[in-house]
């Protein structure tokens, strides 16, 4: 409806990015319009806020992208961000997920101290493309005691199935390609 439209102007398809033959989907066009950005925060923390019953103790965002969304929702719901991050880049003690990319695999990590046991945490990332990293990041939350509510995206690529990789998970986006 009108939302999805307003947020698809707002993407921008760059061709062969980052490798010949992938069609990128480049959300900075929507991040640099304050009321499309402010827009889409508000959509992906609706579900989220008190008396809705999916509350949340805090929010996860996947580098790099996943952190701007992830900690514009955390300030609106009035709730504290976990970085979800590349291997290296944390620096207290960390558990980490491997997983397959098109090519090869990467490896994210999460702080072990970062979720208290039982606490609800809302992971969020730009796009579902393939669903490997969504998976890895929910996974890693579980394991440092999270209870993950659910698995939302500003846009998902429903052509390329991520979220068989997610089954049994809430999974939500607000656009869907
Ligand atoms: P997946 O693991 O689901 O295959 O890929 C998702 C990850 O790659 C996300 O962290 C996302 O930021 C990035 N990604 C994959 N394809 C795209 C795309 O077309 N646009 C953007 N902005 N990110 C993408």
């Amino acid at each position: 409806e009108d939302l999805s439209r307003r947020l698809s102007a707002g993407l921008r398809d760059v061709p062969d990015y980052p490798s010949p033959g992938v069609l990128f989907k480049d959300i900075t066009p929507l991040l640099a319009d304050p009321d499309l950005f402010a827009e889409s925060v508000r959509a992906l923390s609706a579900a989220h806020r008190p008396g809705g019953g999916a509350e949340v103790d805090l929010v996860a965002g996947v580098e790099a992208r996943g952190f701007i969304f992830g900690a514009a929702v955390a300030l609106s719901l009035g709730v504290g961000f976990v970085p979800v991050r590349k291997k290296g880049k944390l620096p207290h003690t960390t558990v980490s997920a491997e997983y397959t990319l098109e090519y090869g695999t990467a490896v994210i990590e999460v702080h072990e101290d970062a979720v208290r046991p039982g606490q609800r945490v809302l992971l969020l990332d730009d796009v579902l493309a393939t669903g490997g990293t969504a998976e890895a990041a929910a996974g890693l939350l579980e394991r440092v005691g999270a209870e993950v509510v659910s698995v939302s995206f500003l846009v998902e690529l429903g052509f390329l199935d991520g979220r068989r990789r997610l089954a049994g998970r809430e999974v939500n986006s607000l656009l869907k390609y």
